[in-house]
């Protein structure tokens, strides 16, 4: 098995890394996209619902599905930010002729991909993005602001052999949709919270900032704005290292980026500012696998009541 590298790393783990490895994941040929076991769907499961619990009145939730509106995510700049890590729905398109000599190739050149031509899909890189056009057409945003729970299968063009950084990957995310201080306390009140929330699962955390790995040298630029403007907070767990710990969840204020967007305003025509939570779903489940082992019955009672395991 190829993923290997994370558990011979993780925390103190309660098993050996190739145990956890195994207990967790399946092989399905390519590095970070794997299939799942039981235990760990029923961790990931436990954990959405622990995180449902937490969820503010008022809160609207969508489910989207893995893909979106490739237009909208060009107009949220995502090209300009993370264009490498960008999956695009590609298919045949044309004559049943066209389709057919271009699928044979398959079978014999193997060159039938150089048919292929961008469809309106990408795979979504993050659950959020599609909530604020979809946000932006219910007319002013009422005073109180907005909130969202949104959750999708992501896609990010990242192969790796660490447990810990997936192609495809469950995000959760709490959205709020407001003034700049309706939004910078929904963000501070979620940071206690999902320390709170780490205490409870005894994963060892701390808060710190952040940049996002935005693309090249402009990136760069990108990247240091971010932090001076502490635009990015995660909470980081040491799954593999002290060294290099985990990001498992983020917090993140946008400012007005979506509201200019997407012209979303309030009540008196002021462009809005918008704010997320990030939830890494796979990533909590596997640091709660390499912080306790791969044997759930013997995870510490305080854990297990939090996850309520019977
Ligand atoms: P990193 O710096 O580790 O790449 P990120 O800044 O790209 O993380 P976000 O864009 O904030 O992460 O994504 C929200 C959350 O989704 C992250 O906090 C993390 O828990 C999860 N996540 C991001 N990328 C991956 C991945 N490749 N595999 C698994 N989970 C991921
Ligand atoms: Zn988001
Ligand atoms: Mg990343």
């Amino acid at each position: 098995m190829t993923i290997r590298t994370a558990a011979e790393t993780c925390a103190q783990p309660k098993d050996s890394l190739d145990v956890i490895a195994a207990g967790l994941f399946r092989p399905m040929g390519v590095d970070g996209v794997y299939a799942r076991t039981a235990i760990y769907e029923e961790v990931i499961e436990r954990l959405a619902c622990l995180i449902s619990r937490q969820r503010e009145p008022a809160t609207e939730i969508l489910r989207f599905p893995p893909v979106m509106s490739r237009r909208q995510l060009e107009k949220s700049g995502y090209l300009k930010s993370f264009p490498n890590l960008l999956g695009c729905v590609c298919a045949l398109h044309g004559t049943e002729d066209e389709i057919r000599s271009a699928a044979d190739r398959s079978e014999t050149d193997g060159d039938w991909t150089a048919s292929l031509a961008p469809a309106d899909l990408v795979l979504s890189p993050a659950a959020c993005y599609p909530v604020y056009p979809l946000a932006a057409t219910r007319g002013p945003v009422p005073s109180d602001g907005l909130r969202f729970d949104v959750a999708c299968d992501c896609f990010r063009r990242e192969p790796s052999r660490h447990l810990d950084r997936l192609q495809s990957f469950r995000m959760r995310e709490y959205v709020c949709i407001g003034s700049p201080s309706q939004v910078t306390s929904f963000r501070e009140q979620w940071i206690k919270r999902a320390q709170r929330l780490a205490k409870e699962l005894r994963l060892p955390h701390r808060i710190a900032l952040a940049s996002d790995p935005f693309f090249g040298r402009t990136g760069q630029v990108m990247a240091v704005s971010q932090l001076q403007q502490s635009l990015k907070f995660e909470l980081l767990v040491p799954v593999r290292s002290e060294e290099e710990p985990t990001a498992c969840m983020s917090f993140n204020y946008h400012l007005d980026h979506f509201g200019q967007v997407w012209g979303m305003r309030d009540e008196a025509g002021g462009i809005v500012h918008t704010g997320c939570i990030a939830f890494g779903m796979d990533r909590l489940a596997v640091a709660l696998f390499c912080e306790h082992g791969l044997d759930v019955r013997r995870w510490p009672a305080t854990v297990r009541a939090t996850l309520s395991f019977g």
